[in-house]
This record gives C-alpha cells, structure tokens and sequence, in this order.
C-alpha cells in the first residue's frame, strides 16, 4: 500500500539525515566556545515549536485515530515530489555543513578562532543552512500529508528571521565591516537577484 511505502521513505530519508548531521551535532556539542548566549525569546519560541514539530511526526508515526482529521490526503505525485525536496535538501544541509565546517554550532555562539565563511554556499547566501533545514522539515511535511506536521514545520520556518537577526547582530558585533560588506553582497536566505545598497535585506 502507497500510504505505507510513504512513511517507510519517510524514516529512511530521516535516518540518513540525522546520519548527515549527527556528527556534526557531536562535534558542536563538545566544543570549546566562549560564553554562550542566554536563550532569546525568539530561540525559546523556536525550541517550542521544533518540540510541537516532532510530537507531530509522533502522532503521525503512530497513526493515532484521535488525528486523524489531520490527514490531508495529498496527491501522491505531490508526496513524490516531496521526497525528491527531502534528498535535494539533505544534500544541501551535508554541502553548507562541509562549507561551514568548525565554526557550526547548534546555539548561537561565537568560538575561539571563529572565522567568517563566505565560500560555498556562502558565497551568495548568509544563511543556506537554515534554508535547506526548512526545506527539508517541510517536504517531510509534504511526504506525511498530515497538517498538524504541515502547520509546525512552517511555524518553524516562519521563526527563523528573528533568529537570523539575532544571529547577524552577533556576527557584526564580531566581525564588524567585514559582515556587513559581507550582507551587501549576499542574500539572507535566497541568492541575491540584484546587487543592492541595502544591508538589511
Ligand atoms: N546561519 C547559518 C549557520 C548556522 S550554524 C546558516 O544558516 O547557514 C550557527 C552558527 O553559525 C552561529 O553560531 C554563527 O556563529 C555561525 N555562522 C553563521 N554564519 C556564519 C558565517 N558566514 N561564517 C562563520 N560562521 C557563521
């Protein structure tokens, strides 16, 4: 049955994206870094839905009968378009993991030696590891036709500029002209279509 095939897929893309990051997650947990940030609201507001988010794939794992409103019954061929966005993404979060190397880290934080990347994805984009994750969360979503997973994956995704604020003040404050000369030239989450003077973009 299709409706199986789907979650089947959907627990393998999921191990080999976790089997992308993992060591990664690893490696930033054990860090040496300076004073970590006090988690801001917007990070609090985030960590909240990423916990709604995967209490939703529980559900949905499950296939528990109280939800079952929440099915969607999206066409198949989107649900297979979902599954190729989920591989194209895991590839990209692999590809700006490689780029980004070292100075990742899961808090927003400032290491000892940090250096600014502007390679790679970077080189047009300031934040292309957060587009590929929303990227894949929702074609995940996509995958599970389930709108309780479907609503939490754009909640999160709809959190992440105030992040990304907070996360580029840190960034200027650090490494001051540099970033911003850096913002001029790049987009926040999608390449930049023209060049512009406007550094808030
Ligand atoms: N926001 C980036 C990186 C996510 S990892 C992205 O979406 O691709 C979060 C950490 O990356 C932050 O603690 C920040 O210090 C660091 N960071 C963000 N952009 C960076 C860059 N261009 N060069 C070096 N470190 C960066």
């Amino acid at each position: 049955m299709e409706e199986a095939l789907f979650r089947q897929l959907f627990l393998v893309i999921y191990v080999i994206f976790f089997g992308v990051r993992i060591r990664y997650r690893v490696e930033s947990a054990r860090k040496d870094t300076e004073q970590p940030r006090k988690l801001s609201n917007a990070g609090k507001l985030q960590a909240i839905a990423i916990l709604c988010y995967f209490a939703s794939i529980l559900l949905y794992l499950l296939d528990v009968p109280s939800v079952s409103w929440s099915r969607l019954g999206l066409p198949f061929w989107i649900r297979w378009f979902g599954v190729s966005l989920a591989i194209v993404a895991t590839i990209l979060v692999a590809w700006t993991h490689l780029a980004l190397g070292r100075q990742y880290s899961a808090e927003l934080v400032i290491q000892k030696d940090h250096i600014l990347v502007t390679t790679g994805p970077y080189a047009r984009i300031r934040h292309p590891m957060y587009t590929a994750l929303n990227m894949f969360s929702i074609s995940m979503a996509i995958i599970t036709s389930n709108l309780l997973v479907l609503f939490f994956a754009v909640l999160v995704a709809f959190i992440f500029p105030w992040i990304v604020r907070e996360e580029e003040l840190m960034l200027i404050e650090t490494f001051g002209e540099e970033y911003r000369e850096y913002m001029r030239r790049t987009g926040r989450f999608f390449p930049r279509i023209r060049p512009s003077s406007d550094a808030n973009e």
